[in-house]
């Protein structure tokens, strides 16, 4: 018998939906708490590298994504010139194998009601409108108080509940989100015909200007420059003075970024919480445990495996033991790790200008460490 009867989900991002999902399917009583109001509708892009894309075949929904998505295997680089030239068209690894792409595109509200359908056939329970607020555990099960005063109690609780993770702060863990010093600003736009892959531009006014097709008619955009104060209204304004610079499929992009584009800004961020993810019954995954900034756009792979991980070691144990918290550390710690540290160390080189960083190089050992499956 599974070590959990009945298990409660903070958050319904990727994480949450990847852990819900497979507790379901194997037979364990499974209730999400979402605080958002409704179902994300929403938003911007997102790139999955292989190793996400691994974790969605596992959940069962590979077949949906492609369908939604739009897959590519190589990455270009562009030089920041009026008209940005390609440099050079390398082969992505293939983190999640060779009979997965290397990288997939996709808009990120698809994805998430592919894994929300998904969980609810597999018999979760979804809610949501429900925040929680407060959670004690006694030992034996966690109770958790939600918004509306309602309190419901668990066997086990996960806190997938972001970066601002109210699970981890009310489990004691002080580690929080920091800025890394970038900003970026995106915009989810038409798809001018010659961007088949994501392209990505070093310097010029930006540190990155890059973009990633997420379906045949759609991509995102973006350009990441020195985080400072920006306000949401002046996107369009902001990112075609920006984008000016740049040639190549951005002249397009720039037209289409008047046309009603959904433009939205953000610093980067990280954090990792070091040691052991639970505290007693509660444990925490996906980005309330650990964050990046998208350098190299893991964040939500690591999400999906650290669902899929601990989903997995819960259904294999008998009981809740310190040994099944230490394989699951022990499975997950490092890995997140190494993608913190790269993705950190990505930006700050950029942000000291530093011309001669090893980015082959450690954009070679992470990418073969992502290869073996979590
Ligand atoms: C600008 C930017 C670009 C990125 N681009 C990429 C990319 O291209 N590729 C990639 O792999 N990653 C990317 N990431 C990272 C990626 O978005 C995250 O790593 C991933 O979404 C984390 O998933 P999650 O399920 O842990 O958290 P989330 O997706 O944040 O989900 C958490 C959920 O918990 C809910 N919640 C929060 N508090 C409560 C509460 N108290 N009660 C109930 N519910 C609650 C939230 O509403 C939310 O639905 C990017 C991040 C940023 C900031």
């Amino acid at each position: 018998m599974a070590a959990v009867q009945k298990v409660g989900i903070v958050g319904a991002g990727a994480a949450g939906l990847t852990a819900a999902i497979l507790l379901a399917d194997a037979g364990i009583e499974v209730e999400v708490l979402e605080k958002a109001a409704e179902p994300q509708t929403l938003g911007s892009g997102i790139t999955l590298q292989g190793n996400a894309l691994r974790i969605l075949r596992h959940l069962g929904v590979w077949e949906q994504v492609e369908a939604k998505g739009y897959a590519f295997s190589t990455l270009g680089l562009r030089a920041p010139d009026p008209a940005g030239t390609v440099i050079a068209v390398l082969n992505d690894i293939r983190t999640g194998g060779d009979d997965l792409p290397a990288t997939l595109g996709m808009y990120r509200p698809d994805l998430t009601a592919i894994l929300r359908d998904r969980a609810l056939a597999a018999g979760a329970r979804i809610t949501y409108g429900q925040a929680v607020t407060e959670i004690a555990d006694d030992g034996g099960s966690v109770t958790v108080r939600t918004s509306d005063g309602g309190t419901s109690a668990y066997d086990l609780l996960i806190g997938a509940d972001g970066l601002n993770s109210t699970v981890r702060k009310a489990i004691g863990i002080e580690e929080a989100p920091k800025p890394t010093g970038m900003g970026i600003w995106r915009a989810f736009v038409e798809r001018p015909e010659e961007v088949v892959r994501t392209d990505l531009t070093y310097g010029g006014p930006c540190f990155i200007a890059g973009y990633c097709p997420t379906g045949p008619d759609t991509i995102y955009a973006y350009l990441v420059e020195k985080a400072q104060e920006r306000n949401h209204e002046d996107g369009p304004k902001v990112m075609a003075d920006l984008a000016a610079a740049y040639g190549g499929p951005w002249k397009d992009i720039r037209s289409n970024l008047d046309h009603g584009a959904r433009i939205n800004y953000t610093w980067f961020t990280s954090h990792l919480v070091e040691g052991p993810w639970n505290r007693g019954r509660t444990v925490i995954i996906g980005d309330a445990a650990h964050s990046c900034p998208p350098t190299v756009a893991q964040g939500a792979a690591m999400a999906l495996e650290d669902g899929a991980v601990l989903a997995e070691l819960l259904i294999a144990a008998d009981h809740v033991t310190e040994t099944l918290w230490k394989e699951f550390a022990d499975r997950r710690s490092e890995r997140a790790t190494a993608v913190v540290r790269a993705s950190v160390q990505l930006g700050q080189w950029m942000l000291d200008g530093v011309r001669d960083a090893d980015v082959p190089g450690l954009m070679n050992s992470l990418s073969t460490m992502l290869k073996e499956p979590a």
